[in-house]
């Protein structure tokens, strides 16, 4: 049985820097757009040769920066390199991430005929001033254009993503956000909660008293009453920032972030792309010079990472434990099934975080559900705001005896 894999492509390109993002994108270096894209394939191609063991591609995802911001026939060429030197199976997800103010209807068919089948937009805002004030360059009317052509081009899988604790951003102006993507009629909607991040003009703003820091409290109703609201309009909450269409198989939901949030393996390639594969994680160079430089350098790398690689190493089954509990709690029907654990790493979960769990069930922040056999622990609704302090529970710690034989994660650093 080939082992499914998931593919995350890194586009690290936008035409303007937005005032919050601390993303690995830059603006202002659209001249090595072509060598960047050569490098993509080079690495593309150096990595499937170094999976010598049966697989296929089950989903990919470009991600950026602003994927739909690079001419279409450049990320045709991406998608026929994968193509051609991996095993993709027919049901393969293939998302690419386009911002509203760089789409237009020849494009976006032109992306559908390459074979891209899932499309996500960076709405954030129905509100002008909220749009301004993040320096996206869109407006609403630019969002209902995209959409409208997004889906004549025959995209039948749409994500809005949406921004929630703007400041200056009203509960009223959030619920007309939610009701304009609403009634865009999306397959799929991320809700996350801005976050004002070191580096960033936003940061700066804060500091100098030029706007407010988002009101937690405000944000926990803003979320609550996207809970309600996604709910009643027929969206499956599955993961704690991710709603999908209610469909009978489910088809909705993001598989290639499923696929990181069950802690399955995925290759990340392109400036700053992270994987983990084989027990393997890899960590690519940042810059966009520097990845081309790297790959036009072609220096060997251990398995499984390749040229633009800065690191790669072996995580033990301890880490790979505490991080499964990171990732998969997340999801929300789904949580963390004690057999599938049990069978992975060998050792029953509550063996391994039996004080974790029950402090935290004590707290009214996890709770077992599901059949004797298919148990399955999950957060409670009232940790879905709580999350950070649930996951911090499960990271960082000793090693339980049992585990203490096994060797360690070992990294190894790439000058
Ligand atoms: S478009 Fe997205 S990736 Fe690009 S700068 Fe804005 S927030 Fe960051």
């Amino acid at each position: 049985m080939p082992t499914k894999i998931s593919l995350y492509i890194h586009i690290p390109f936008c035409r303007h820097r937005c005032a919050y993002c601390d993303f690995n994108t830059y603006a202002g270096q659209e001249s090595l757009i072509p060598a960047y894209l050569k490098a993509l394939q080079a690495e593309i191609e150096q990595v499937a040769v170094k999976l010598n063991f049966p697989h296929e591609i089950g989903t990919i995802f470009l991600g950026g920066g602003t994927p739909s911001y690079l001419p279409v026939e450049g990320l045709r060429e991406i998608l026929n390199t994968c193509r051609r030197v991996f095993p993709i199976r027919d049901d393969c997800e293939i998302s690419i991430e386009a911002n509203p103010g760089t789409v237009h209807r020849e494009g976006l068919s032109e992306l559908r005929r390459a074979g891209f089948n899932r499309i996500s937009m960076g709405m954030q805002s129905a509100n002008i001033h909220e749009l301004r004030l993040l320096e996206r360059e869109h407006d609403p009317i630019a969002v209902i254009q995209a959409v409208a052509s997004a889906r004549l081009a025959g995209f039948e899988n749409l994500n809005l993503d949406l921004i929630f604790g703007i400041p200056g951003q009203t509960m009223d102006s959030w619920k007309k956000s939610i009701h304009f993507a609403l009634d865009l009629k999306p397959d799929h909607l991320s809700l996350y909660a801005l976050t004002i991040e070191h580096g960033t003009p936003f940061k700066k703003w804060v500091e100098r008293g030029l706007i407010n820091v988002p009101d937690d409290d405000l944000a926990a109703d803003q979320y609550e009453y996207a809970c309600q609201i996604l709910e009643e309009a027929g969206f499956e909450h599955y993961e704690i920032s991710n709603w999908a269409l209610k469909t009978g198989d489910r088809s909705k939901m993001c598989q290639h972030n499923l696929q990181y949030w069950r802690y399955l393996p995925y290759i990340g390639v392109g400036a700053g792309a992270h994987g983990f594969l084989e027990n393997h994680r890899t960590v690519n160079v940042r810059g966009i010079k520097a990845y081309i430089d790297r790959m036009n350098f072609s220096v060997e790398m251990p398995f499984p990472a390749s040229s633009a690689a800065e690191q790669v190493g072996e995580l033990d089954l301890w880490t790979q434990m505490q991080e499964k509990m990171m990732v998969s709690l997340r999801l929300l029907n789904e949580g963390v099934e004690a057999a599938s654990f049990a069978q992975r790493f060998g050792v029953e979960l509550e063996e391994v975080f039996g004080d974790q769990i029950a402090r935290l069930t004590r707290q009214g922040l996890l709770k077992w559900a599901g059949s004797s056999d298919q148990r399955r622990l999950r957060l409670t609704q009232q940790a879905w705001l709580l999350a950070n302090r649930v996951f911090r529970e499960f990271i960082g710690l000793k090693e339980p005896p049992v585990f203490r034989k096994n060797a360690h994660s070992t990294t190894t650093r790439v000058p």
